[in-house]
């Protein structure tokens, strides 16, 4: 077994600033790599309690409560991915004391009354989504995936999985680079290896999560990653599952060439997120073209002089890619609201008369052909 330490686990000189208030009152700094109805565990500093390696490993894994010391408010309940002050003082067992200031975080809108998103998964550096070749691309999606992304704090990466079924991914490529401007593209193939080294490089030496729909091949991909391990660490693991335990356990996995992979179910299944602060770094361009619509405040739907509905109407911008934009500008509106009965009311009515107003312009203008609004 190598030496694993906290650095490892991505501990660096900011995360040490932002523990210095806990210095002296005996609480320990530790990452959590898993959560589980208001328990979660940690990798802490420390030999492993009776480690068959003769405590070579310089961190341990404990279980810890939270729920005594921080407040109902799920945004305050640790997640996979926090950096946490834990007390491994009480003879009940390990609590986490604290959270440290999270650097990013995805956030869930929760479907209940309670209004406050649940954090998902915190400090992650890299988003990567993954996105499967083998069907038709979905840009409308990969667009929420995206803009979710950005408004974690994160940095998006796109995935191009299966590239071993698609004879030519060029056109593809272009495509998702087109609608994921300021995101690396990176077409992959866990049957053939081929893309895999250049996206472990990208990965190495920071916090990556795994986005995307299920059946894009995300478990392989991990798996893949995850396999170079046991092979550049010498002999293949027995396959009674014994030496996997950390790996299938956790949420937050080591990578083998350094850096971390949070793989959470929660993440995987993107319904509603709040991804409004994001939308304008997907959408930059229509951001742009907005700047040169006559109203400072326009809204693109049937105003004079709109820059963002010309570029529609001359083809420089993509009906696909307008409505994409409106669609997910309505769905943050729509979680922004879901707190307010009134103001969610006074939306509803309000995209009704708009639709219905951009459907006669566009009507008109198509010489009264009944279509579907763009
Ligand atoms: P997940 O739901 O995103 O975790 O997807 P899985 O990893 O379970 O993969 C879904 C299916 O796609 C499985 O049948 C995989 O064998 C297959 N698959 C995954 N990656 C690749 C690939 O690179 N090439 C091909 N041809 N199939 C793949
Ligand atoms: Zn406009």
């Amino acid at each position: 077994m190598t030496r694993v330490t906290l650095p490892a686990y991505g501990w660096d000189s900011d995360w040490a600033d932002a523990f210095v208030p806990y210095e002296g009152t005996g609480l320990v700094p530790g990452r959590v790599v898993r959560v589980d109805r208001g328990r979660c565990e940690l990798v802490v500093e420390g030999a492993e309690v009776g480690d068959a390696t003769g405590g070579e490993a310089a961190v341990r894994t404990v279980r810890a409560d939270t729920e005594p010391v921080l407040g109902s408010d799920p945004r305050d309940t640790p997640c996979t991915g926090d950096w946490a002050a834990v007390d491994t003082a009480p003879a009940s067992g390990p609590v986490v004391r604290a959270l440290l200031p999270r650097r990013t975080r995805f956030t869930r809108s929760t479907s209940s009354a309670r209004s406050e998103g649940q954090v998902l998964a915190a400090n992650i550096d890299l988003a990567v989504i993954a996105v499967s070749l083998a069907v038709e691309l979905d840009l409308g999606r990969l667009e929420r995936f995206l803009s979710l992304a950005w408004s974690s704090g994160a940095q998006p990466v796109v995935v191009l999985t299966k590239t071993d079924l698609v004879p030519d991914i060029t056109h593809l490529v272009s495509d998702v680079e087109q609608a994921g401007p300021g995101a690396a593209v990176f077409p992959v193939s866990a049957v053939s290896g081929a893309g895999l080294d250049a996206l472990a490089a990208e990965l190495t030496g920071r916090t990556s999560a795994l986005l995307g729909q299920s059946g894009v091949g995300k478990s392989t991909l991990v798996n893949a990653l995850l396999g170079v391990e046991e092979q550049e660490a010498g002999p293949v693991r027995g396959s009674d599952g014994k030496g996997r335990h950390t790996t299938t356990t956790r949420d937050l996995l080591l990578l083998p060439r350094g850096g971390l992979l949070i793989d959470t179910p929660g993440l995987r299944g993107v319904g509603l997120w709040e991804a409004n602060d994001g939308l304008s770094q997907v959408f930059a361009e229509i951001e742009e073209l907005a700047a040169h619509c006559r109203f400072h405040d326009c809204e693109h739907h049937a105003e004079p002089d709109c820059a963002v509905l010309a570029a529609v109407e001359d083809g420089t911008l993509s009906h696909r890619r307008f409505e994409s934009y409106r669609k997910l500008l309505r769905e943050s509106a729509w979680i922004a609201s879901r707190t307010d009965a009134r103001l969610r009311a006074e939306l509803s009515r309000e995209w009704k008369r708009r639709e219905a107003a951009g459907r006669e312009m566009y009507e008109r203008k198509r010489g009264g052909k009944h279509r579907k609004a763009f």
